[in-house]
């Protein structure tokens, strides 16, 4: 517990730092707002839009690990790497391993479930407090499955599910396609979870939080922080062209460059870019009314407001070193939508490369910096940016205010890679 800094700096205008200001501002902080682009560019932008509160299997899981050799090099398959980055990734790749080890992997469980099980109830309270009706929607989810192995595999999820009640149902091949008529006949299961939720326009929530953010006495700095100077009492910021801030606090939500602010200050943060892509195809508007998965393809297909989104799959890249995009992985979405369900997407109107912010265990780092009372951290939220951002607004705002956070953070602690 400590006093309430009246200044903060926010380094990083994606979901998590504008909620994370929006909601410091709501406690009647003055918050800047700092990005080198506009708001919600990044990996905010074009992300799946499921606000997947049932999800609680970290990717760092024994499971997982099992199967990665065989994707790894596998250029189209769900998750890959390019194998001219694996020395860049390989200290990574040993902690994510070990991350996997069935202690770890139930520790990261029982973290994930604890702040997923406020996280829906938190974007409730979003949605009414900054009337956003129009762009969350609360119609459920569905899982699909098109082999035995793959829903046999899941059992282990669903019962984790059950434990920390996250209601499901699972469906026959045939009563999914009741649901969704343009299915394929070869969808053997399918589990639905009435509690999903989805954003019809990801890039569009941050900007309406940010507009509000601004129109309530906000700031916002286009520029690219390179320095920060932690005190006892303040933070110093300098930008690249050299401006200098002072603030009571600052908290870095720059997704998945957040680690470089932090190493010049002496902290380990083994973070990567896990690439993603999205196509958007035109489509007619039918059933379709929710997300729905495609478990062995890992990727959803979500009705958006400018039109059918197919998001997902995983390629492992460093943080620091940026290649083109693989427009092929993009463009096997097309494919698999069409196998999974033919007819149901159109032409292709759009297509987009992101990097999700992720550690080796796939849980955030949200906190205080170890060695830095004024510097807060909230990024690293891997898969679940979208789903997580209110609930980690609210958790950091408490912390910030002095307030005890309503969870436990000793779990999403930097310390843990700096020990
Ligand atoms: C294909 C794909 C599908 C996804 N689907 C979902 C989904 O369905 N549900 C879900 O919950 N999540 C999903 N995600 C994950 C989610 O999009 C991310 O976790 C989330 O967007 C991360 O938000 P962020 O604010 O941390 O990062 P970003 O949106 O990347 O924002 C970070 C910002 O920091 C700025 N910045 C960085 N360094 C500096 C600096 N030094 N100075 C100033 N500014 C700086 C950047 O310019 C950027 O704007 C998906 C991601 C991808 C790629």
């Amino acid at each position: 517990m400590g006093a309430t800094p009246k200044t903060i700096g926010i380094i990083g205008a994606g979901i998590i730092g504008v909620t994370l200001a929006r909601a410091l501002q709501r406690r009647g902080l003055q918050v800047t707002l700092f990005d080198e682009r506009d708001p919600g560019r990044a990996a905010s932008f074009g992300n799946a839009g499921y606000i997947a509160t049932e999800a609680i299997f970290p990717l760092a899981h024994g499971s997982i690990l099992r199967s990665l050799p065989r994707m790894l090099f596998n250029p189209l398959s769900p998750l890959t790497m390019r194998w001219q980055e694996f020395p860049r990734l390989l200290s990574w790749y040993l902690k994510y391993v070990s991350a996997c080890s069935n202690r770890r992997a139930a520790d990261s469980i029982q973290a994930l479930a604890t702040i997923q099980g406020k996280a829906g109830i938190a974007w409730e309270a979003l949605r009414s407090c900054e009337g956003l009706h129009n762009l969350v929607v609360a119609n459920g989810a569905i899982m699909l499955y098109e082999s035995d192995r793959g829903f046999n595999e899941t059992r282990i999820r669903r019962d984790a599910q059950r434990h920390y009640g996250i209601d499901w149902q699972v469906l026959s091949g045939d009563e999914a396609r009741r649901m969704i008529p343009e299915l394929s006949s070869h969808i053997k299961h399918a589990v639905t979870y009435p509690a999903g939720m989805h954003v019809v326009n990801p890039y569009s929530i941050t900007t309406n939080i940010f507009d509000r953010f601004v129109s309530d006495g906000g700031e916002f700095t286009k520029e690219r922080i390179a320095v920060l100077e932690p005190t006892d009492t303040a933070v110093k910021t300098t930008s690249e062209a050299k401006a200098m801030r002072q603030f009571h606090a600052v908290a870095v939500s720059a997704g998945h460059l957040s680690g470089r602010l932090l190493k010049l200050l002496g902290y380990k943060v083994p973070i990567i870019a896990e690439r993603g892509y999205h196509l958007e195809t035109s489509y007619q508007k039918t059933s379709l009314n929710m997300p729905v998965g495609a478990y062995e393809r890992g990727f959803h297909i979500t009705p958006m407001s400018s039109g059918l989104r197919l998001a997902g799959t995983v390629e492992f890249s460093s943080a620091d070193h940026d290649e083109e995009p693989n427009w092929d992985r993009a463009e096997i979405l097309k494919t698999h939508i069409d196998e999974i369900a033919p007819g149901l997407a159109g032409a292709e109107t759009s297509r987009w490369m992101g990097h999700r912010p992720t550690l080796p265990d796939f849980l955030p780092v949200l906190g205080r910096a170890p060695r830095h009372k004024n510097l807060f951290l909230a990024f690293g939220h891997h898969h679940l940016g979208l789903t997580l951002a209110p609930i980690t607004a609210t958790i950091m705002s408490e912390l910030v205010a002095g307030a005890r956070p309503s969870i436990d953070l000793e779990a999403f602690s930097l310390r843990r890679f700096n020990r």
